[in-house]
């Protein structure tokens, strides 16, 4: 399923984000940056060793900002970490926490030339924010961004199985209306 955004496209796919060829991909990773499980896990193994070695000289990443390394053995040539939040301890701070992880990794894409970029559902793994709650706001804040930035091209949300792409299938329902979409 796909909309349009002006000139810019938001897709969604159900697929394993490491497989993609965007120029970014974007990491659900922790403050430390040194790996983790989950999709974090996912693209280390993928990337290689290289990509934590870099990762090392980061200093970490606060909750809701965005760091860029090199993608290594990906196909996509950048890794865009960003650090969600744990829903229970973000508290009511959980959407503004996770709606900035999607812009500052999109202020991130587009300060490096970027035009395409593929996010996961970022905090709905381990640190359990619930899929209803969180695609609504992951696409409000995509969408947010590339109605003021005509620079990003296309934007993909690659959802780890049915119930992730379910949700976001209607939250994208909910937010366009019915002419801009198609399957
Ligand atoms: P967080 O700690 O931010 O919750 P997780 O990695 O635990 O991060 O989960 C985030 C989302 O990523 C979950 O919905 C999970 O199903 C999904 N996920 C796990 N592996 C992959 C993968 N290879 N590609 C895309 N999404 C993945």
């Amino acid at each position: 399923m796909e909309a349009r955004v002006g000139k810019a496209v938001i897709e969604l796919l159900q697929g394993d984000i490491t497989e993609q060829d965007t120029d970014a991909i974007v990491n659900a990773a922790n403050r430390t940056l040194l790996g983790g499980g989950g999709v974090d896990g996912a693209i280390h193994r993928a990337a290689g060793p290289q990509l934590l070695a870099e990762c090392r000289t980061l200093g970490g990443c606060e909750t809701g900002g965005a760091k860029i390394t090199r993608g290594y053995k990906l196909k996509a040539k950048h890794v865009i970490h960003t650090v969600g939040p744990i829903y229970h301890a973000a508290g009511k701070k959980a959407p503004e926490l996770l709606a900035s992880c999607y812009q500052r990794s999109l202020e991130v894409a587009s300060a490096n030339k970027l035009t395409s970029i593929a996010f996961p559902s970022i905090s709905t793994g381990a640190y359990g924010y619930p899929l209803e709650e969180a695609a609504p706001v992951a696409l409000k804040a995509v969408l947010d961004y590339l109605k003021s930035h005509s620079d990003i091209q296309r934007v993909s949300f690659v959802l780890f199985g049915k119930d992730a792409y379910q949700a976001y299938q209607e939250a994208l329902r909910d937010l366009w209306p019915s002419e801009s979409k198609s399957n």
